[in-house]
């Protein structure tokens, strides 16, 4: 598969740290931007790169030459005036044939690129956008996508949104289809989001590959100065889901959100106090922030996944407005005893997802190659310590309120007990760091 790599960009905010060189150069440790990127396509099997740069961007093919250093074959083509990030497209003709990866020179990243490449695959994707939660989703375009990860539209930053949003945001690294480079006939200034990837849209061919993986620009000094700080922490290739992640699992009602009663419609959901801060530090740590929750409420058909979903879209932009974010959340709508008023027969059944049975963890542990042994389980019931304990995890029970209300999982014993979810994140990162 060949990789095409963008490093045409001018990186003016970066200047203090820079001067004249183009972006993709900047170095990170001691190694430019770019080659961190073409080691991690190499280790994925890449080796056919065509790198874009403009008149001002000499450095670039100075330093990586044909490639043979790196192990790889670079081609370079020369952008004589600005095309914008899709009209390079145009200058392409004939030279692609088949899928082929289209990348930001600009992003420091590590992921395993054969699961993004399967996932494009799979779906019959003709553009397949990586797409993740940020820190930032209030000021950030968001991907709108539907229950088979297709992608329905972006929701530009600059709109007003009135309703509760998922938290998913464009990387800026795509798979892309031959279909892409046939769109785009001859070189012209268009933007790649808003003309290509919305052609895609339209059409109904575009899908998101959502994942936990590295992937962040370092277009400003205060970002370069963060990945900077993740490489030495080595939380960028820890993240590569080509390695075994270790999570920190989450209860939902009485973890994440104050719990009186079940939650039943979003306005009824706030969250509970340091919750967000508490989620925020494991986002900067090496470890997943996932969130396993029942909602019997949809069996007894007191809510709807509609209303589920907005309930879980509220969640994450009360998270995200404090600068944290989940990287994915599952529920198990079932519930095993009939007898409720407007119940729904079909999710009245006895499943493998409903805790303290593992289902859940196990989807999570299967799509982001998860060590259960490695990871934790927060929550503020004995069912949830049962949970973790079935799992294999170390556990923490919260101590918010009645920890056992249906007297059925007497035996879990917790690892340890915390009172609020800020304070156990805040003990399982200590222990981490073995202090
Ligand atoms: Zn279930």
């Amino acid at each position: 598969m060949i990789a095409l790599i963008q490093a045409g960009g001018a990186g003016t905010r970066l200047k203090s740290i820079t001067g004249d060189m183009p972006k993709p150069m900047v170095p990170i440790c001691g190694k430019p931007i770019l080659e961190w990127q073409i080691e991690n396509l190499h280790e994925n099997g890449v080796d056919d790169f065509i790198i874009v740069i403009s008149p001002n961007g000499k450095a670039i093919p100075n330093y990586f030459g044909d490639g043979g250093k790196f192990g790889v074959r670079i081609e370079y083509i020369e952008e004589k005036e600005p095309l914008g990030t899709g009209g390079v497209l145009g200058l392409l003709q004939g030279k692609i044939q088949d899928d082929f990866i289209l990348c930001f020179g600009d992003l420091m990243l590590n992921i395993c690129w054969k699961k993004f490449i399967d996932f494009h695959r799979e779906k019959h994707s003709s553009l397949t956008a990586f797409a993740h939660p940020n820190s930032h989703p209030f000021d950030s375009d968001v991907l709108v996508t539907d229950e088979k990860d297709r992608l329905v539209r972006i929701d530009s930053k600059h709109n007003v949104r009135n309703y509760y949003y998922k938290n998913l945001t464009n990387a800026g690294l795509y798979v892309c289809s031959k279909d892409v480079i046939s769109f785009v006939q001859e070189p012209a200034k268009i933007d790649f989001e808003k003309v290509v990837l919305q052609h895609f849209i339209n059409e109904g061919k575009a899908f998101a590959y959502r994942s936990s993986e590295y992937v962040k620009d370092c277009g400003t000094p205060d970002r370069y100065y963060g990945v900077t700080n993740d490489l030495k922490n080595e939380i960028i290739p820890a993240k590569s889901l080509a390695n075994l992640q270790k999570c920190i699992f989450l209860d939902r009602d009485g973890t994440i959100n104050k719990f009186g009663d079940f939650v039943r419609s979003a306005n009824q959901l706030e969250l509970a106090p340091g919750a967000a801060e508490a989620i925020k530090l494991i986002n900067e740590s090496s470890y997943l922030a996932i969130c396993v929750t029942n909602q019997p409420v949809v069996a007894r058909g007191e809510t709807t996944f509609e209303e589920l979903e907005n309930i879980h879209n509220k969640m994450e932009d009360l998270l995200g407005e404090q600068g944290a974010y989940l990287n994915d959340l599952f529920f198990c709508p079932h519930h095993p005893d009939k007898g409720y008023p407007g119940e729904v027969p079909e999710l009245k059944i006895s499943c493998d997802c409903r805790k303290p049975k593992i289902g859940m963890l196990l989807k999570a542990k299967e799509k982001y190659n998860i060590d259960l042994t490695q990871s934790w389980m927060i929550g503020d019931t004995k069912q949830d310590i049962q949970t973790g304990i079935n799992a294999g995890c170390r556990t923490i029970l919260l101590t918010t309120g009645d920890p056992n209300p249906n007297r059925r999982y007497q035996e879990a014993q917790p690892t340890y007990m915390c009172s609020t979810l800020l304070e156990a994140v805040r003990l399982i990162l200590k222990i981490k760091k073995g202090e």
